[in-house]
């Protein structure tokens, strides 16, 4: 599943393709995905300009010269393919550019999704308004707060959209891994002395999933829809049985439906 690293490197490949542009074409090849696309969105895309390219949470907006943001999420399955030789049954959605570009949006299983906002009203979609603040712009202090008498399990709380936006699986685990704590401890129990060395791990590990996915066009657009995880690097995540670097095992727990990986020597 694509998570905030991949649509990072998506929005920043989209990017070197799109920006400054006018959009030539603009083709919803059908009406929905997760949801219904919007019905204006050839009319009010097609002509714009693309100016605009940015992340919240793991959704990507495009911003175009005439106001409007096309906010797209990949769900599951979804990511972009650059200039494909022929448009198969899997892309909804193809953006040609003045310069003869395409970029088709291809999403096999449709749990993703496409929107078309007013720039300026997007702090108020209700989407987006209970999100809480991006990972990177994270502050030990404020996590602190949020977290205060809070008994659910840290894991649980940073993967609450409404206190951390955008925050996945696989990087809670290595964050937590890095910091030493356990992902079953309170939230609330967690001092600030622990919180601060969380944030910059939490950071690291991001700034690292970027880099490692960011930096040729391939990785945001390969055939089989892989993004580029830094899979290679993970101390933990995935990694049940095996050997952490202290010489104890990685172990497996289920929180929420999900799991989690860690060392239980290292995180207390
Ligand atoms: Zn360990």
């Amino acid at each position: 599943m694509p998570e905030l690293p991949e649509v990072e490197t998506t929005v920043r490949g989209l990017a070197r393709i799109l920006d400054g542009r006018r959009l030539a074409s603009v083709d919803a090849r059908r009406p929905d995905l997760r949801r219904a696309l919007p019905p204006d969105l050839r009319q009010r895309l097609t002509g714009a300009r693309a100016i605009g390219f940015r992340r919240r949470a793991k959704y990507g907006l495009i911003d175009t010269d005439r106001g409007d943001t096309l906010v797209f999420h990949l769900g599951m399955s979804g990511h972009w393919r650059v200039d494909p030789a022929e448009i198969g049954k899997h892309d909804h959605f193809v953006l040609e550019t003045d310069d003869g570009r395409r970029v088709a949006l291809n999403d096999a299983r449709r749990f993703g999704s496409l929107d078309l906002m007013p720039t300026d009203a997007l702090d108020d979609w209700p989407t987006f308004a209970a999100l809480g603040p991006e990972p990177l712009d994270l502050d030990p202090a404020d996590l602190r707060r949020r977290f205060k008498a809070r008994k659910a399990a840290i894991k649980l709380l940073l993967l609450d959209q409404r206190i951390v936006a955008g925050l996945g699986n696989i990087y809670v685990c290595e964050a937590l891994y890095r910091a030493g704590i356990h992902p079953a401890r309170a939230g609330g129990s967690v001092s600030l002395e622990r919180l601060k060395r969380l944030v910059p791990a939490i950071h690291d590990v991001l700034a690292e999933a970027i880099a490692a996915g960011g930096s040729t066009l391939k990785d945001f657009a390969a055939p089989d829809g892989e993004l580029g995880y830094f899979s290679k690097a993970f101390a933990v995540y995935d990694r049940e049985g095996r050997p952490c670097r202290c010489g104890g095992t990685v172990k497996r727990i289920v929180q929420g439906g999900r799991s989690t990986f860690y060392c239980p020597r290292c995180q207390r």
